[in-house]
């Protein structure tokens, strides 16, 4: 039997919300738990959808983001399929279509959703998008059957379903509306290198062009019409242009909110106290700016800092923000937060797509993004954590030893 008020609800169930249910408990929170899910799927991994989930390389028995024991040994009510109304903070009550949560404390962990493409053929048969489980197996099982693919958006999702794609033998075309891939997340020297990997892959890559229609016969797709009125026979189209932060019942509850996110602070507390929020749904500051990152990192730290605040513990230090993403045999990986740069430098050289982009603004170490080069990516979260000094020069020559202006900046 459910409690009908918990000690702590919380409202969305992927990498933030289990993150915050793990925490809490760890942290010795011994009230009931309730986790409440749009889902109808026990929490699961998502970076898998796009790559190896795709290519069959990666099953549903491996997607899991925790075994069923976890719930049942921290007592932790998982309650699937299950989509929250409103909340009532005032009250302390979350309402549902089936019943009304009381809480003591409440955490959003409410993600983020696919935004569409308003143009018209949008909803034909054949347009898919990738965010969730059945979105992947539909995509999974349309790939099969197709033979001729259009990306829309060359984010990190489109990317990746592009290589995806390629690695199937279907024929890709990726149509970006800015001048560059990447253009919200990456910086130019990284996004012209994995443009250009694309190219040589086979991918079919058109920068500042994009949809302006999807052409269907008998309710199935059959062309994009580009908006230079070319058309593009295709039998599969993937849409991925960036994700909508579910801000709404946030924003219907009263909460600070700045263009649909939940703003929070260090201990991702809400302007409410005893709400938190975490994750794709919330913005924090970060040098002077609200931020909202997206990504499996930020919603672990984000969540145990809300867990460490709900439980009286101290908050944990600030986290270097990172990420990573695979295309065909590169792994990316980017630490730190690049936006401003005025240097880069290069360490390696991208003719043997192993290398590190260091960057720097005010000759200090702000980001880095490496090619193939993991161990430079742990050196490089570490060196930013530290603040180690270290500069272009140094960072360029490849007998600089990273490890060792590591363990100096430790000793200081
Ligand atoms: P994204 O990073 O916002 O990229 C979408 C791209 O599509 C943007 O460059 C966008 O340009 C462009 N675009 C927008 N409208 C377009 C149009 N009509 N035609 C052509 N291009 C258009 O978002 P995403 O790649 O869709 O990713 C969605 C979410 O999944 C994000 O939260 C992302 O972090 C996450 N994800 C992460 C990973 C990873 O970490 N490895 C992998 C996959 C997905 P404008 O910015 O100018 O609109």
């Amino acid at each position: 039997m459910l409690p009908v008020t918990a000690g702590l609800v919380i409202v969305g169930a992927s990498y933030a919300g289990v993150q915050m249910a793990a925490t809490a408990r760890d942290l010795g929170f011994a009230e009931p738990i309730l986790l409440l899910s749009e889902e109808p799927h026990a929490p699961y991994q998502k970076p898998p959808l796009s790559k190896g989930y795709l290519s069959g390389k990666v099953d549903d028995a491996a997607l899991p983001l925790r075994g069923e024991a976890f719930f049942t040994e921290n007592a932790i009510d998982l309650v699937c399929n299950t989509r929250v109304a409103a909340l009532d903070l005032a009250g302390r009550r979350v309402l549902t279509a089936d019943g009304v949560y009381g809480f003591r404390k409440l955490m959003l962990a409410t993600g983020s959703r696919p935004r569409r493409l308003a143009i018209p053929g949008a909803d034909l048969d054949g347009v898919h998008v990738l965010r969730t489980l059945d979105d992947a197996r539909a995509l999974r099982a349309a790939m099969r059957q197709a033979e001729r693919a259009v990306v829309v958006g060359g984010g990190y999702i489109g990317l990746e379903i592009a290589s995806s794609l390629i690695a199937a033998g279907l024929a890709v075309m990726l149509l970006e509306a800015a001048d560059q891939v990447l253009a919200r997340v990456a910086m130019p020297p990284l996004a012209r290198y994995l443009a250009r990997k694309h190219r040589e892959k086979g991918v079919a890559l058109r920068l500042g062009m994009t949809a302006k229609a999807i052409v269907g016969d008998a309710g199935r797709v059959q062309a994009v019409e580009c908006d230079d009125g070319r058309q593009i026979p295709a039998d599969l189209v993937v849409i991925g242009i960036g994700a909508v932060p579910n801000g709404e019942l946030a924003i219907d509850a009263g909460l600070a909110t700045c263009s649909g996110v939940v703003v929070v602070d260090d201990r991702a507390q809400t302007s409410v106290p005893d709400v938190f929020a975490a994750g794709d749904c919330a913005c924090a500051e970060q040098g002077g700016r609200l931020i909202r990152l997206e990504s499996v990192q930020n919603a672990g730290d984000q969540a145990r800092a809300a867990a460490a605040a709900a439980t009286g513990h101290a908050p944990p230090a600030r986290p270097v923000p990172w990420f990573w993403s695979d295309q065909y045999d590169f792994k990316v990986q980017s630490a730190g937060l690049a936006a401003g740069y005025d240097e880069v430098a290069m360490r390696g050289n991208a003719e043997s797509d192993r290398f590190a982009l260091f960057y720097f603004r005010g000759q200090r170490l702000i980001a880095v993004d490496t090619v193939n080069r993991p161990g430079d990516h742990l050196t490089a979260r570490k060196l930013l954590a530290r603040r180690a000094p270290l500069t272009p020069q140094q960072a360029a020559d490849e007998s600089t030893d990273l490890r060792a202006l590591l363990d100096q900046a430790a000793a200081t």
